[in-house]
């Protein structure tokens, strides 16, 4: 389908990320940028907002309501609600009513599974897509970047997303080595979270802890000063049960966020040693790439570039370049046939 029939169409790219869903659409750019949170009744499970409406329910949702991550770990933990939150982004994202019904190319967690491939291509079509391709997110982000994924040499992404950090080396439009770790940006709010709880006797929530992590986190100093930063916290004593305020420093958060932010280190160093020969030497000579949101944590590139003695590139627009990738392909799908996850045939 070519020239004027494509204009009719709405064909579209998904980055069906742990925290994070964007959708592009030929021809117009990304058109939306949601968190990928869904809130639903509890026991009928009717959906009752997805996106920023449900993440601002988070932690403040009465008890008859559920807010779901339906992706917070790289895997589909509720098939239903994945399905409902496809749905309603494929929905929102046409406008207006097609011709033909769209092409769509998805990007999903480089650690899924066979059922939950199955399941989102089943969702995808169930909303009224006419055909379904699905690409790694690490493959997407380096195409998204630029990188030259069909050549025979060796790039590493870094992929730091919500619930999961994935690593991967990519040659000749395939993954040569992969790691996928459930530790991400999630992790260090977690992180976060328990620091202050058991310094100050203080409960915050996963909302609040996210705030403090960009505020004032970090992985290692990034000036040659490195002054100290101070914000206050609100949340609720825990032992006089009544809300309190703390002053907490970005020294404390940058040594609570040191075990997360080492196990992403880990996970880099062993996707290293689990890289053939020819590969590693690529990737000494053209460093590591970063993405992903959890990427935008200062200094974590100085942290890896220490840990790893390569090069670290953190990209220009880490929230987006999984959507612009998955874009990429689907402007350009025969180009692109060998980076697929396995074809649907009809
Ligand atoms: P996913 O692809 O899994 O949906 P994203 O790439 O959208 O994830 O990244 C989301 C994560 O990035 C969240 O944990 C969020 O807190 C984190 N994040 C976003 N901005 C920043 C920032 N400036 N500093 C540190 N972490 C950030
Ligand atoms: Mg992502």
């Amino acid at each position: 389908m070519s020239g004027f029939w494509s204009l009719l169409s709405n064909d579209m790219a998904i980055d069906l990320g742990t925290a994070n869903s964007l959708v592009y659409i030929k021809g117009k750019g990304i058109v939306l940028n949601e968190p990928s949170v869904v809130a639903v009744e509890k026991g009928s499970r009717a959906v009752i907002a997805v996106g920023r409406e449900a993440k601002a329910m988070l932690g403040r949702a009465p008890h008859d309501i559920e807010v779901i991550r339906p992706l917070k770990d790289g895997v589909i933990a509720d098939f239903g609600v994945a399905e409902a939150m496809l749905r309603s982004l494929i929905t929102r994202a046409q406008k207006r009513r097609a011709f033909v019904r769209p092409r769509t190319v998805i990007a999903v967690p480089s650690g899924i599974n066979e059922v939950g491939e199955r399941s989102v291509r089943d969702s995808a079509e169930n909303a009224g897509v006419r055909e379904v391709f699905l690409v790694s997110e690490p493959v997407a982000a380096a195409i998204g970047v630029g990188l030259p994924v069909e050549k025979p040499s060796g790039n590493m992404v870094i992929d730091i997303g919500g619930g999961t950090t994935d690593i991967a080396v990519i040659a000749l439009s395939g993954m040569v080595a992969q790691t996928s770790i459930d530790v991400g940006g999630d992790e260090m709010d977690e992180a976060v979270a328990q620091h202050v709880k058991k310094r100050y006797n203080l409960l915050i929530g996963e909302q609040a802890a996210e705030a403090i992590k960009i505020a004032i986190g970090s992985a290692a100093p990034t000036t040659e000063k490195d002054e100290e930063v101070e914000i206050e916290v609100k949340g609720r004593d825990l032992i006089e049960g009544i809300p309190k305020t703390v002053r907490i420093s970005s020294h404390e958060i940058r040594k609570a966020l040191e075990e997360p932010v080492k196990e992403i280190a880990d996970g880099v160093k062993r996707t290293l040693e689990g890289t053939p020969p020819e590969l590693a030497a690529d990737i000494v000579d053209r460093g590591i790439v970063m993405t992903g949101g959890g990427s935008l944590l200062r200094g974590l590139d100085l942290y890896l570039r220490e840990k790893t003695n390569l090069p670290i590139n953190v990209v220009e627009d880490p929230l987006t370049c999984v959507v612009l990738g998955a874009g990429k392909v689907l402007d350009d799908i025969e180009r692109y046939q060998k980076v697929l996850l396995r074809r649907v045939r009809r």
